[in-house]
């Protein structure tokens, strides 16, 4: 980027989107600061595994000078995928190897912590929440933090996920709520102390999907398996009918009760589960979401185009995103030309994987998902790798 003066570039969100930006953008020195709400990098859990793709994620990574970083933290073991019966029988079954499979796991914390090993000291500053934006008659915009303070920024990315407070200068769009909820839990030191479930899951993820639900397991790092109980339900169903997170073993009760003609070895997953249970309601942006242009603010990953997991494409696209606007930004003479080069090849692609994530969720928590899914990915599978 060629201008008279450095422009001030604040990104809000210290995400996969935002912390891939930043990094970026330092390689090729352009300064940024990046505002992230929570108070310390470890203030809570970041979450499951990862798989990153070739042309996405993988592509991000390299581009931020990280491969030797991700290679150590990468878990190409952990890329296979099967589909379960609610009987307890494997229907289906894709196990690439180190050789074949080309979209590696990571432990979202791992992929957080080289990112931000990898970015300047002072460049994140914790703690700072983003309250609101106000432009200022000199078209730069004026960030008011929830502590207080405040400060004024040529270009504002907003990188702050589902519930972006920056996306309301661009947008009237909120997130609506997807259909179904995820009760969320896990098991811990699988391959000692849970043997049997750790054979059940294998390497990667476990679907068992039918009657408009869904056990989805997903190997972790560190023997841990993550497990969503899916449930399509109207959005405040869970609470209202008795679930709660803070009694584990009435959670487990509640939750044998929705799976009660499961089999025993699916179940075994909540029987067996640790105490740490979290309800997740899904929510979607509008597929296809867009915005006008605006001088001196864009949207990343989640808060651009949040769509439901079954995409599986969310982190790929919020790195992807970042790939883009960095390019954008250092290779465009002004802002304006950049943000607007990075929303014309963002919106196209992200309108294509929220069609694919909102037909996913509609096709796998189903009445029908026994037979129609493991019909779609014998299709996938004749066609290429999934
Ligand atoms: C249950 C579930 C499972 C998923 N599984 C997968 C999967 O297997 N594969 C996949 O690719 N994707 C998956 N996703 C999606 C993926 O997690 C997101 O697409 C991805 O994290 C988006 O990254 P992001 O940086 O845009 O946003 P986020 O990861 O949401 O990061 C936003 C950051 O902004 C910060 N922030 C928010 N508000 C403010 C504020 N006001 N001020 C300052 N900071 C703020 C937040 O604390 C956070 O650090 C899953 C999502 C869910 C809900």
């Amino acid at each position: 980027m060629t201008t008279n003066k450095t422009p001030r570039i604040a990104i809000i969100g210290a995400g996969p989107a935002g912390l891939t930006l930043a990094r970026i953008l330092q390689t090729r020195s352009i300064a940024t600061t990046v505002f992230e709400r929570e108070s310390h990098p470890d203030e809570r859990p970041q979450g499951g595994s990862l798989d990153l793709h070739p042309e996405a994620g993988q592509l991000a990574v390299h581009l931020a000078g990280l491969d030797e970083q991700f290679r150590a933290v990468a878990r190409y073991e952990d890329q296979g995928m099967r589909l379960l019966a609610k009987q307890g029988q494997i229907l289906l079954e894709n196990r690439p190897d180190q050789e074949t499979g080309d979209r590696p796991e990571v432990d979202r914390t791992e992929l957080r912590a080289i990112l931000l090993d990898s970015l300047d000291t002072g460049v994140v500053r914790w703690g700072w929440d983003l309250r609101s934006v106000r432009q200022a008659h000199d078209k730069t915009y004026e960030l008011l933090f929830e502590h207080g303070l405040s400060e004024t920024f040529d270009l504002v990315v907003g990188a702050d996920g589902a519930w972006s407070r920056v996306r309301p200068l661009l947008s009237s769009a909120t997130p609506a709520y997807a259909g179904v909820t995820y009760i969320q839990f896990g098991l811990d030191d699988v391959d000692q102390q849970h043997p049997e479930l750790a054979l059940l899951v294998g390497h990667g993820s476990m679907f068992a999907l039918a009657d408009d639900k869904g056990l989805i397991a997903q190997r972790n790092g560190h023997g841990h398996i993550r497990v969503y109980a899916a449930l399509r339900v109207p959005e405040t169903w869970v609470s209202a009918s008795g679930f709660d997170a803070g009694h584990p073993e009435m959670a487990r009760t509640w939750l044998l009760d929705q799976f009660s003609d499961w089999d025993q070895s699916l179940l075994a997953l909540i029987q067996e589960s640790n105490d740490r249970f979290e309800v997740r309601s899904l929510y979607m942006l509008p597929v296809g979401h867009t915005w006008d242009f605006r001088a001196g603010v864009t949207l990343l990953g989640d808060a651009a185009h949040l769509m439901s997991p079954f995409g599986g494409e969310g982190v790929n696209l919020a790195m992807l995103d970042a790939v883009d606007l960095a390019c954008a930004l250092s290779n465009h003479q002004n802002l304006d030309d950049a943000v607007r080069s990075y929303e014309q090849t963002m919106f196209p692609r992200a309108q294509t994987a929220a069609r694919g994530a909102d037909q996913g969720l509609r096709m796998a928590i189903a009445p029908d998902a026994a037979t129609s899914v493991p019909a779609f990915f014998r299709q996938q599978m004749s066609s290429g790798p999934v």
